[in-house]
């Protein structure tokens, strides 16, 4: 199955759960909060359509460590593909970066990930205090 990306940052962020963790950004968001700053990813057609075995190939010989956060866009947008990529990353350490609700992630997700960052970004609430979320609404847990 292929999965439609905007862009890999290795081994790059403090900010988007727990230790130094790689940022797979996926292509597609229809949530579409006011003040987004990754706009660039809404438009699906706009982004690179890769194989998920050739994903998880790089992500594995590029990584210094297990730990992804895979983010957006909106990763559900594309579910399945999400859901096969996620199954392929055994052993890592994943953080899902969702603008949905814990109750819309599917279990088969949820069992398989170790944090979970929840809901819409909205910009009156934006915090740089709460770690690891953009708005103080936005829940982070921890889910295994
Ligand atoms: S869900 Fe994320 S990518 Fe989509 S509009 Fe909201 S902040 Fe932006």
């Amino acid at each position: 199955m292929k999965i439609v990306i905007n862009s890999i940052r290795y081994d790059n962020s403090l900010v988007d759960g727990p230790g130094i963790r790689t940022d797979l950004f996926l292509q597609g968001c229809d949530i579409h909060c006011p003040g987004c700053q990754n706009q660039s990813t809404w438009d699906i057609a706009k982004g690179i359509e890769v194989e998920i075995d050739d994903l998880v190939s790089e992500l594995k010989s590029k990584m210094r460590s297990n730990k992804i956060t895979i983010t957006g866009g909106e990763p559900l947008f594309q579910k399945e593909a999400l859901i096969e990529l996620i199954n392929k990353l055994d052993g890592f350490d994943i953080a899902l970066y969702t603008g949905h609700q814990k109750e819309d992630v599917p279990n088969e997700i949820k069992t398989k990930i170790k944090y979970l960052k929840c809901g819409p970004f909205i910009e009156r609430l934006k915090t740089t205090i709460k770690p690891f979320v953009g708005s103080s609404n936005q829940e982070f847990m921890e889910v295994k």
